[in-house]
């Protein structure tokens, strides 16, 4: 049989944008000129999930790029020289609670609203989700500075969190036999370290789907296994769809600290993926059906 998987991601198509957000932000995903997104699971008719908080459906993303190559030469020799460029806001020229609807909850501190956070990314990345252009440019620096992601970040950003698909800890979506989820769809879980996670096992699980192998659920001793049971749970619970989760911060980053789950030594991660039987186990060959069946 036909199997799926659906990383089609949660952001836009134009209308959510426009319904939940400020319009088309005109971001990279460029839905006017390939189309937006549209969701498998949707199709197959799965009734999918938004994250929503107080009247917000969704969320803003978090984020935009400048154009490095527009600001002055002050901030881009420390963007280059540091990674990083932390200018303070004049405070008559703060824009007042633009961070309570971001994406990322990790980057929602009063730091991001009292200063302009810039990130070495090859452009500039601009720590919030947006940032009236002829605020910005009264900003000691900012005199010429040009959006490059997206370009009506001026104005808003686009809109995420919208198609979510309700799953198992398998990552096969509820009510569909043939269909797995990875990345956005698979839950709040922000991030490409996520996406990757969650993707990674859907398409483990997808291709064992095939072959009749049992699918894989990663146990709560991992990080990876305990968030994906985790945001599957909370995202059932009251308040559960306003937050965000991801390993750089914030609610779940709490939560690994809290368990202990938390580690950057490489040994003892290997030493822990050792103990639940798993080491190596994504570069196991599966074995297929046998001819017939
Ligand atoms: C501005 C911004 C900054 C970010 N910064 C960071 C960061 O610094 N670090 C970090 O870890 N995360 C960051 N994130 C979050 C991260 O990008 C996302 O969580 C991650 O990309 C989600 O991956 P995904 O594969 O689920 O979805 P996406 O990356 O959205 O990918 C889904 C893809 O599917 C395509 N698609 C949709 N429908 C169809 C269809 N029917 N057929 C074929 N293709 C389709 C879409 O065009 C899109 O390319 C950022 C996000 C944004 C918006």
């Amino acid at each position: 049989a036909d199997i799926f998987i659906d990383a089609t991601g949660t952001a836009g198509p134009m209308p959510n944008c426009i319904t939940h957000g400020t319009g088309c932000a005109m971001c990279v995903l460029r839905c006017p000129t390939f189309g937006g997104r549209v969701s498998v699971a949707e199709k197959a008719g799965v009734k999918e999930l938004a994250g929503r908080k107080g009247d917000q459906i969704g969320a803003v993303s978090g984020s935009c790029k400048l154009l490095k190559e527009s600001l002055s030469p002050e901030i881009t020799s420390a963007l280059e020289a540091k990674g990083v460029a932390v200018i303070p806001i004049p405070e008559a020229q703060r824009v007042k609670g633009k961070l309570a609807m971001k994406a990322c909850q990790q980057y929602s501190g009063s730091a991001f609203e009292e200063n302009i956070i810039l990130l070495n990314t090859g452009h500039a990345k601009l720590m919030s989700p947006f940032y009236p252009l002829d605020a910005l440019r009264e900003i000691p620096g900012f005199k010429n500075a040009r959006y490059e992601d997206p370009y009506a970040g001026g104005r808003g950003n686009s809109i995420r969190y919208i198609g979510m698909s309700p799953r198992n800890d398998a990552l096969q979506v509820e009510g569909i036999d043939n269909l797995y989820c990875g990345g956005e769809k698979a839950g709040l879980l922000v991030g490409h370290t996520e996406a990757i996670c969650t993707g990674t096992l859907a398409g483990y699980n997808a291709v064992r789907h095939v072959t009749g192998e049992k699918a894989l659920v990663l146990p709560a001793s991992l990080a990876v296994g305990d968030a994906i049971t985790y945001v599957r749970t909370r995202m059932g619970e009251e308040g559960g769809l306003g937050l965000k989760y991801t390993f750089s911060g914030s609610v779940y980053f709490d939560r690994m600290k809290e368990l202990g789950l938390y580690s950057t030594d490489v040994m003892e991660i290997g030493k822990k993926v050792a103990a639940a039987g798993l080491t190596g186990v994504f570069a196991e060959k599966s074995k297929p059906r046998p001819a017939g069946n």
